[in-house]
């Protein structure tokens, strides 16, 4: 052992392995970590079942103590907050909140331990949140699966797991031996009923029966119906004790190992049986699924049959064959799957949770990051930065997620999906040093990034076209205050460097033309679009304030009119809205007499300005205006895009809604000066990769219409 861990683990039950197989399962492992020095609290709901069937009460090897509730758990607080790590398990009686509790409490890493992987999925799948939030995978620091192989990847990928690893079900070597019990049955099968099972079972077992009277054979296990017609050479047993096992494996010249359809469709998915029964020398003839191979070896040390013919075949093989099979078996178990070969694993990858939470080491992720030759890129593969980004379902937020990765920083993803999409991350998603979360900034932040360690976050939550962040003003101003305070006190206790997205709507309706930082504003604070404008005004006066008091290293953006790719076509905007009534030859909707005016930046420009700004080193440099200086009205925006497209589009004019600003254009002389930033993508290049990307989605035409309609 490296090093004595102090570990608590939050489960189903220890106590009781009535009608589950959690409690042999955690009790052979926590006796094997006991062994290798390791201290284990083993914390179990009082809930009556267990509490009625207790066949273990005061285990020797670890301490085990039982809570009535979730206000119990607050008695064990301090437990949890000195433990080395924390293992909840699946099917812990009301899980979610039990993990978020642990999250919360623990300081060093949380663990998920699935005793039973495909049924969370299953769940996940399903949106049945019995024991586990679809957001908590990413949030686990470990997820440890019953099931390895692909579902391994999915967990990663689909679920933004930070480590998912197999910690496959095992056998306990002191119990599952070789007991010289009397020969009962040539195939036996060890098994609770199950519908899924029970065609395998028929055709590996019952037929091959039928086939062969001179041969025994036996089922034992709960539940199968009334009306299955046994051959008479199939002995039944109900029911066969965990303490009775050794014998039953012993009395059987083969056993047969059948697995359930989830578990097949899986794959490297390993009933306990297999690995009790190789232990006890019982040679295994097996159904056949993906990874097996990697557990036995066939033929050496497992047969594989998928039909009657195979089972009579390695039935009625030599005894120099079977008895081959049972030392194959029995020494792969033991060399490679005993419970102490479990918690060797187990530590191995508590360890290597509890160093990645102190700090990943930099040449972690340095082979994934791709060559760049700009200095910042450089600097940050250098520092392996960890960038939390929040709102980065979001159109900018998507992009800045994007090219943060590229540069070869490791990204979390914060998000209530509100106006963004998972769509939008769809290439995140895909990157190993990415991680979505997601979370309402106006709710608690979720309690494990408090303990993540951020260089940089990013604030672009909220949603920011007028009909959108309208629909709900409350919530629109609440993101903008209480979300950013959220996340400055998460940048202050991290000490990370924070950005605001803020916008050119602080200006309000403009009356000082173009926009400098030094401008005050025209903003009407009662009307529609006061929700977002003075939510941000607050915002930034938030942000100055926690700078001048120290308590953090702030940058704020003003951001101008952004378009490109990815922006939403029923979001209401006018790029989005444009371009897809063009492509649809949709009437166009232009607010007013179309005279106001806007300054459109593409996505690439706006994104580098972004991380401009947040690398810039200097004193505060203040807020900065990011767009393009490039003015034009909207009916000359409607222009472009009908020459780009060929639309014979109509223009229809709709209501100027309330307090629509006249003009606006920014003065990018201090972005210029400051951090030596300037857009470069001319207007109809950027409205051309827009219009392709609208172009190569499915046709929504009633959307465009809608989000004009909403938008008046
Ligand atoms: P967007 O609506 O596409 O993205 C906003 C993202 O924030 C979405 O993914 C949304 O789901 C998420 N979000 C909203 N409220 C949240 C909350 N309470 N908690 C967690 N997530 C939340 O908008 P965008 O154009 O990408 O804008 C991003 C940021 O940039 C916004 O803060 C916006 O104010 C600012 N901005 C954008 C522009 C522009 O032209 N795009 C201009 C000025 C300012
Ligand atoms: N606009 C328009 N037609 C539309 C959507 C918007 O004429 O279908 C106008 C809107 O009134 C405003 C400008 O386009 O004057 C930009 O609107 P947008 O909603 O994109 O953002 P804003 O700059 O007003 O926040």
């Amino acid at each position: 052992m490296s090093r004595r861990l102090k570990i608590v683990v939050l489960g189903l039950s220890l106590s009781s392995s009535w009608g589950n197989g959690h409690a042999t399962t955690y009790r052979s492992l926590l006796k094997a970590l006991a062994a290798r020095g390791h201290e284990i609290l083993f914390l179990e709901r009082n809930v009556p079942w267990y509490a009625e069937n207790r066949d273990l009460t005061n285990p020797d090897y670890c301490w085990l103590a039982f809570y009535e509730d979730l206000a119990g758990l607050e008695r064990w607080r301090r437990e949890v907050a000195s433990a080395d790590a924390v293992i909840v398990g699946s099917f812990t009686p009301e899980g979610v909140a039990v993990g978020r509790w642990a999250m919360e409490a623990a300081s060093g890493p949380v663990a998920f331990y699935d005793i039973d992987t495909p049924v969370t999925l299953g769940k996940l799948f399903r949106g049945d949140v019995e024991y586990l939030a679809p957001e908590q995978v990413a949030q686990y620091d470990l997820y440890l699966s019953f099931t390895g192989g692909p579902t391994l990847t999915r967990l990663e990928r689909d679920y933004g797991s930070p480590a998912a690893r197999a910690l496959y079900c095992s056998a306990d070597a002191e119990i599952y031996q070789p007991t010289g019990a009397a020969r009962r049955w040539d195939l036996s099968y060890l098994g609770t009923y199950s519908p899924d099972r029970q065609p395998v079972l028929d055709r590996l077992l019952l037929q091959a029966a039928r086939a062969a009277p001179e041969l025994n054979f036996c089922v034992a296990g709960p539940q199968y119906p009334r009306d299955i017609e046994w051959p008479a050479n199939v002995e039944r047993l109900e029911h066969v004790a965990p303490a009775d096992h050794p014998d039953f494996y012993s009395a059987s010249r083969f056993t047969l190992n059948v697995t359930r359809a989830d578990m097949v469709a899986a794959g490297y998915a390993p009933s306990v049986r297999l690995f009790e029964a190789g232990a006890c020398g019982c040679p295994i003839i097996s159904d056949v699924w993906t990874g097996l191979d990697t557990l036995f070896r066939p033929e050496e040390e497992i047969v594989l049959a998928e039909t009657a013919e195979d089972t009579l075949a390695a039935l009625r093989a030599g005894d120099d064959v079977r008895a081959g099979l049972a030392e194959g078996a029995r020494r792969r178990v033991l060399d490679a799957h005993t419970s102490h070969h479990r918690a060797e694993t187990l530590e191995t990858e508590l360890l290597a949770a509890i160093e990645r939470r102190a700090g990943r080491p930099a040449s972690a992720a340095a082979s994934q990051t791709p060559v760049s030759t700009s200095e910042t890129l450089t600097t940050m593969k250098k520092k392996q930065q960890r960038v939390l980004v929040a709102g980065g379902a979001g159109f900018l937020g998507s992009h800045l997620c994007d090219r943060l990765l590229s540069e070869g920083a490791q990204v979390v993803c914060l998000d209530n999906l509100q106006t963004g999409s998972l769509d939008n991350l769809e290439r995140a998603l895909a990157h190993p040093d990415f991680e979505f979360v997601k979370a309402d900034i106006v709710d608690p932040l979720p309690s494990r990034l408090p303990r993540r360690r951020f260089d940089r976050i990013y604030n672009l939550a909220c949603a920011a076209s007028p009909p959108l962040y309208q629909a709900d003003p409350e919530h629109t101003l609440l993101t903008s205050v209480v979300g950013t305070r959220h996340l400055l006190q998460l940048a202050e206790t991290c000490g990370a460097r924070f950005l605001l997205a803020s916008t050119c709507e602080i200006y309000g309706d403009p009356e000082v033309h173009p926009q400098p930082e030094t401008y005050w504003g025209n903003v009407n604070s009662t009307g529609p679009r006061a929700c977002y404008d003075e939510g941000k005004r607050c915002a930034e006066t938030l942000s100055f304030d926690f700078d001048r008091a120290g308590r953090g290293e702030v940058r704020v953006a003003r951001i101008f009119n952004t378009y490109g790719p990815r922006l939403s076509a029923a979001d209401g905007r006018v790029v989005s809205n444009l371009v897809s009534q063009a492509l649809a030859e949709a009437d166009i909707t232009v607010f007013g007499d179309g005279s106001q005016t806007r300054s459109f930046c593409y996505v690439d420009d706006l994104v580098g300005g972004l991380i401009a700004l947040m690398e810039h080193d200097g004193p505060q440099p203040g807020p900065v205006n990011l767009g393009n200086p490039t003015e034009l009205t909207v009916r000359e925006l409607v222009e472009v895009i009908l020459a780009i497209t060929g639309s014979e589009s109509e223009v229809v004019f709709r209501p100027l809604p309330v307090d629509d600003p006249k003009r606006r254009r920014p003065d990018i002389s201090k972005a210029a000066d400051v951090l030596g930033w300037k857009p470069t993508t001319p207007l109809e290049q950027g409205l051309k990769a827009t219009i392709a990307w609208f172009d190569s989605l499915p046709a929504k035409p009633a959307e465009a219409e809608d989000s004009a309609a909403l938008s008046a």
